[in-house]
């Protein structure tokens, strides 16, 4: 069996950095009005009219350029491209300018414009390669537009396999710990299990082992879905918890963190009930999904069908998507059946 160590680490520290840019912009987004900071200008609409902002561009710069120097060779699947940028002179000059603020900050040598454009545009292939990466530079955007939630999520697929899933979670809050310490990173790598380093910015805590909840008894589970009512059915997921028995409130929370909800124990369950003909993309799901499974978690669509991640950038063999902690999977999708 091949190791992705290299690849793991490559891909832990990429996120890491990508999540202080996408932070700082944040905090920038929603500093008091007339503060030096406040930039609601950082926010654009893409064609499909979902939000985009100078962060998840920024984001994506950094990560590509990342995987550009360790892995020239590797096409990365994207969720974001420059287009709209060579015509948007201010958004343009915002996202090139907050990445030579972290290059700089790192000590590293500057980029030119051209140089950002091109290492967003490293996101455009298409998954027919054998081996290629899928990033999300800014899952769960309206999560942080809102100043929420959100992960900088970034997965290595191999022969239409996941091998490699890292996410960044800035705003992460524990649900489970008595002490609770903003900020999470999660790395997992096939067969090796995975890790959290707890407080986002501590690059050199030492990283502790991931493990799903051990309740085995459905009724007791809590379970997590989106935020946004758009993106997942709340009705029909409450008519499946009660089937199950569940009587805790859902834990409603933006972004992959759901799956690192599942895979640490905060949560049981995660359901994601598709509304309409819609369909699932690969980087909103390839990394939550090696978290879940390499900590004892189960993740398949809500048929019980695995995750096909074999037919480029969509989920077109799934629909919706069940995460657990594995140890009701099954009762899961028999309850949705029913529902
Ligand atoms: P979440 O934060 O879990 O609600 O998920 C955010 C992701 O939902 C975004 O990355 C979008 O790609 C995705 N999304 C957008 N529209 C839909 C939809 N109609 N159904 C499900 N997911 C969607
Ligand atoms: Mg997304």
């Amino acid at each position: 069996m091949p190791s992705y160590e290299n690849e793991r680490e490559t891909a832990l520290a990429a996120v890491r950095r990508a999540g202080r840019l996408c932070q700082t912009i944040q905090e920038a987004m929603h500093a008091p009005a007339g503060s030096d900071g406040a930039n609601g200008a950082a926010v654009r609409q893409k064609e499909d009219r979902s939000p985009v902002t100078v962060a998840d561009f920024g984001s994506q710069a950094l990560i590509c350029r990342a995987l550009a120097e360790a892995f020239p060779d590797d096409p990365v699947v994207g969720e974001e491209d420059a287009a709209m940028l060579r015509s948007d002179d201010d958004a343009r000059e915002q996202v090139v300018r907050s990445v030579q603020a972290v290059l700089e900050d790192d000590g590293e040598a500057t980029a030119a414009p051209d140089d950002v454009l091109g290492w967003i545009d490293r996101g455009n292939a298409d998954g027919a390669a054998e081996r290629y990466w899928t990033v999300d530079p800014i899952d769960g955007t309206k999560g942080f537009v809102r100043g929420d939630q959100y992960a900088v999520a970034l997965a290595l697929i191999v022969d239409g396999r996941v091998e490699v899933g890292v996410l960044g979670l800035p705003n992460f809050m524990p649900v489970a710990e008595a002490v609770q310490v903003k900020g999470l990173l999660v790395a997992a790598e096939r067969g090796e299990g995975a890790a959290g380093y707890a407080a986002y910015e501590g690059a050199e805590a030492a990283p502790t082992g991931v493990t799903a909840s051990p309740v085995s008894d459905p009724a007791e589970a809590r379970f997590c879905e989106s935020v946004e009512s758009a993106h997942t059915a709340h009705g029909a997921a409450a008519e499946v918890a009660e089937r199950l028995g569940i009587t805790r409130e859902p834990l409603r929370v933006d972004s992959q963190a759901k799956y690192a909800m599942v895979a640490r124990g905060d949560a049981e369950i995660y359901l994601r009930l598709p509304r309409g003909d819609y369909v699932e993309n690969i980087w909103d799901h390839a990394a939550g999904m090696m978290l879940v499974e390499e900590a004892g978690g189960a993740v398949t669509d809500l048929t019980g069908k695995p995750l096909d991640f074999s037919h480029g950038p969509e989920l077109s063999e799934n629909r919706g998507i069940v995460a657990t902690n594995g140890a009701f999977h099954e009762r899961v999708i028999e309850a949705i059946r029913d529902a």
